[in-house]
């Protein structure tokens, strides 16, 4: 019988449990904070929960136009007769994925799959160790799953205390209506918990990085969700990035990057989610290792073709690096960094390999006045060693630029070894590339320059890249930037 060891009991990891106990296997599911995972008991079912009383509490604010009257001599407006009682509301939702987990946990005990409390991980491809509250437990398996989900992601200079600077994780345990909530992202998930305490009667202001909410998704859609938010008096911030959240007092400070700062009772973190750390840091950690050798090894290169491979290690260091930081714009540019860096790769091999063969070398002391011999070799590889290298207006520099910033602001430790893998590797191929291209040579002028028509249509896609998107490749990217996370 096969042994399947599922980390995470979240929907990742219960249905494949389940699937896996059907099919016959022995299925154990290690999970740590509860069966149904963040979607049961703090993300998916909480908030649905919560907005379904959002809609009975708008029901009955406009009902009063359907002829509803409140109070002993109908005078009373519904604003004044019916209010929330926010602990009540909360200890239901609670109530709910709490049952909700436990029904699944039944379901899976019912089809035969063991169920572990504790902290998984891997102790090799084929054992799984769980950190239990009685000590540690060792599974053998033949297949591990490691479903283990997400959390949210918080801004640095805003720390969630719990109290009144939240994650949505964290709403549930208000007993009282915020005054004035103040929800920080305007994704899927701020734009549903600002409507939903918009609906219970708080005050709330929605800050939104981007010129609409809900950016990622149909702008039609976004315009009638941001018509209803204004007729139901809620404010939306548009172009507003939030740096830091701090808090004095029973106040909560949101300061943007233009200098404006929001005050609010509560502030709500919603912008985004971000998997387990480790994988990040990891990915974080190896990229920039990948980048700074490779550009310091760019020096040692003495073979035309050896330097650009090296080259394309550092460009692979970049965007494991972008991968690494994750969220929306890391994710985007090194979408759009993989993007320009194979375009302009391929433009800059074609080119090589024409110089090599004109020059009978490979060697780059061999390889001299390029332009000279033939304009087009000549000027291909110095545009594309230019576009390569970050220089503006290409491509690359718009990619690099997005990956630096956003390790500028949100992990700027990094920022040296990138700056000195971009810096290193610059004047590496610079100095290499230029002599090739520029240099002394008494080798005759082709009589016919080969087509590069290729090389040069790449080279103007990276140009353009440079300059705009087109809007459905922009939308391809943060489809993909979202899935990955
Ligand atoms: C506010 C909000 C609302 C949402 N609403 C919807 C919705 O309406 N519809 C929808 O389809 N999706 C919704 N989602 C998305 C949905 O919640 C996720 O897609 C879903 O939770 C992903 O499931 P998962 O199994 O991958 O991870 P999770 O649900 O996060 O489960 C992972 C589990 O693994 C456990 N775990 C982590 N590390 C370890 C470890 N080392 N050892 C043991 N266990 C571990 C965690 O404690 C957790 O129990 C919403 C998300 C948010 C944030």
């Amino acid at each position: 019988m096969t042994r399947v060891v599922i980390v995470g009991g979240g929907p990742g990891g219960y249905e494949a449990a389940l699937v896996a106990a059907q099919l016959g296997g022995e299925v154990t599911l290690i999970d740590s904070d509860g069966l149904g995972g963040s979607a049961v008991l703090t993300d998916c079912v909480p908030s649905k929960t919560l907005i379904a009383t959002a809609e009975v509490m708008t029901g009955v604010r406009e009902s009063y136009e359907l002829g509803i009257r409140f109070g002993a001599r109908n005078d009373a407006s519904p604003e004044t007769a019916v209010h929330v009682d926010l602990a009540a509301v909360n200890a239901r939702v609670l109530d709910l994925a709490d049952r909700q987990s436990r029904d699944i946990g039944a379901r899976l005990a019912d089809q035969g799959v063991t169920i572990v409390r504790g902290r998984g991980r891997l102790d090799g491809p084929e054992r799984v160790i769980a950190d239990c509250d009685a000590g540690e437990r060792s599974f053998d398996a033949d297949v591990v799953l490691i479903a283990t989900g997400a959390h949210p992601r918080v801004l640095p200079d805003s720390v969630p205390d719990g109290e009144r600077i939240l994650t949505w994780t964290q709403v549930y345990a208000l007993d009282r209506l915020p005054e004035k909530l103040v929800v920080v992202g305007s994704g899927v998930t701020g734009a549903e918990f600002a409507s939903a305490y918009n609906a219970l009667g708080a005050e709330v202001v929605l800050v939104s990085s981007r010129d609409r909410v809900l950016p990622g998704e149909d702008a039609d859609a976004a315009q009638v969700l941001e018509d209803v938010f204004s007729r139901r008096g809620l404010t939306v911030l548009g172009r507003s990035r939030a740096e830091s959240v701090t808090r004095d007092g029973d106040v909560v400070i949101v300061r943007l990057n233009d200098g404006r700062e929001i005050t609010g009772s509560h502030c709500l973190l919603a912008v985004g989610s971000i998997g387990p750390l480790m994988p990040g840091r990891m990915l974080m950690a190896f990229g920039l290792l990948s980048a700074v050798l490779a550009a310091f090894f760019l020096w040692r290169q003495r073979d035309i073709k050896r330097l650009f491979g090296y080259s394309s290690i550092e460009h692979m260091g970049i965007i494991t690096f972008a991968f690494g930081l994750g969220g929306p714009v890391a994710n985007f540019a090194a979408l759009l960094h993989m993007t320009v860096h194979s375009l302009t790769k391929s433009s800059i091999f074609f080119t090589a390999g024409h110089a090599s063969q004109t020059a009978g070398t490979q060697e780059m002391d061999g390889i001299r006045g390029l332009v000279g011999i033939s304009p087009t070799i000549g000027w291909g590889l110095m545009l594309g060693s230019l576009a390569i290298l970050g220089m503006p207006p290409f491509g690359v520099f718009a990619s690099e630029f997005l990956i630096l910033t956003t390790a500028m602001r949100e992990h700027p430790w990094a920022t040296p070894f990138l700056l000195i893998a971009l810096g290193v590797a610059f004047a590496g191929i610079f100095m290499k590339v230029q002599p090739m291209v520029f240099g002394e040579s008494d080798a005759p002028k082709l009589p016919h320059s080969p087509a590069l028509v290729p090389v040069f249509v790449h080279l103007a896609m990276v140009l353009v890249l440079g300059l705009y998107i087109p809007p459905a490749l922009a939308e391809w990217y943060r489809a993909a930037a979202r899935l990955i996370g």
